[in-house]
């Protein structure tokens, strides 16, 4: 399958592998990338890349996986919203399973909650329109690549004239927390492997304070094994040369400026707002929160939300995996009482969790 099958392709990547060697031979030190997409870090476990990496060079996991750092205090509003009589939570699949303090959205569903999948926003705007007897909420979780077309649900229902829809929203916007990130001593990253998706939206050059500002090299990478080497290769070579600049490895997709149609209807609906990380706590301007205009969508103005008062799994270690300060290996609940099957964390629920990348492929 083109851009697959050539970006998997065993002497390309073998080549990669041997070309990062090279660059890195005479290297004392060690170099610390981070990768801060849930994609990125499935197929880094999936391919088995770290095996592939000089001893020098070493990839660590980030807040990447936008369900994992849905902390749990957002998931105890969406189950206090499912709880009203006539309210239906629409939502993408994986949210069903990820563990709020007492409960989860499959359990209140088991229980005769009204909590349904769908595909796309819209699917829960047709729900609305065609149900106008019920309160439809969707779950606004992502970064910049899904914001656009939850913004444009909110576009579509106010041109419906629809009363009865809303957008919990807990959208989280990419650059800030590695900034964050980057000012932690303990984790000493060397440079970051940035996001595939995200950038398609935002351009690259919205990296450019962390390369200027904190001098840490960017490098905006492809997902499949011959893309991350090169990548890798790309912010190794940086180092080396005592540098930091925002390059797009994965120019097939992403541009300097990003996308400006979406980055319009972002601005038009959201605007920036601090918001809660799993594991990183409040950070300042790294959410999106609906503008005023657009109150009566809002779930969290609209409707009588009691949540309980939120707590994170005890034992659960998902915050220091997602600030790359462990892996899920050092997670002492790891395969023993948290799997796939049975999460007791968000990031063994998520198909970009780290843990469940770790439980499918690492073992
Ligand atoms: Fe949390 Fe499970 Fe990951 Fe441990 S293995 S950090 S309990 S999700």
């Amino acid at each position: 399958m083109k851009y697959q099958d050539e970006y998997r392709n065993r002497e390309l990547v073998q080549g990669l592998a041997a070309h990062l060697e090279n660059l890195v031979a005479g290297y004392a030190g060690t170099m610390t990338f981070m990768e801060v997409c849930g994609t990125h870090t499935m197929s880094i476990y999936q391919y088995g890349l770290r095996g592939l990496l000089p001893a020098q060079v070493r990839l660590i996991s980030g807040p990447g996986c936008p369900v994992c750092v849905t902390p749990n205090s957002y998931l105890d509003k969406a189950i206090a919203c499912c709880r009203i009589p006539g309210v239906v939570v629409a939502t993408f699949g994986d949210m069903l399973r990820v563990p709020g303090t007492s409960s989860s959205l499959m359990e209140e569903r088991a229980k005769g909650a009204d909590v349904r999948i769908v595909y796309s926003p819209l699917d829960a705007v047709k729900l609305a329109a065609t149900n106008p007897q019920l309160k439809v909420v969707f779950l606004g979780v992502g970064f910049e690549t899904t914001a656009p077309t939850i913004a444009g649900s909110i576009l579509a229902a106010r041109q419906q004239g629809l009363g009865n829809f809303f957008v919990l929203a807990a959208h989280k916007t990419m650059p800030v927390p590695m900034a964050a990130l980057a000012s932690d001593p303990e984790l000493a990253i060397s440079g970051f492997i940035c996001p595939a998706h995200v950038s398609t939206i935002i351009g690259a050059d919205a990296y450019q304070p962390l390369a200027r500002d904190y001098q840490r090299p960017c490098v905006i990478t492809g997902f499949e094994p011959a893309d991350v080497l090169q990548g890798v290769a790309m912010l190794a070579a940086q180092v080396v040369a005592g540098e930091s600049r925002v390059e797009i490895q994965y120019s097939r997709a992403v541009k300097p400026q990003g996308n400006p149609k979406a980055r319009a209807i972002l601005d038009e609906v959201f605007a920036p707002c601090d918001a809660e990380w799993r594991g990183l706590g409040m950070i300042p301007g790294s959410g999106l929160a609906i503008r005023e205009e657009f109150a009566s969508f809002d779930a969290e103005r609209m409707l009588p939300l009691t949540p309980e008062l939120s707590r994170e799994p005890t034992g659960c270690r998902c915050g220091d995996v997602l600030k790359g300060k462990i892996t899920p290996f050092d997670c002492p609940l790891f395969e023993q009482t948290c799997t796939p099957e049975a999460p007791v964390g968000a990031c063994m629920v998520s198909t970009e969790g780290t843990c469940a990348a770790a439980y499918k492929y690492g073992r």
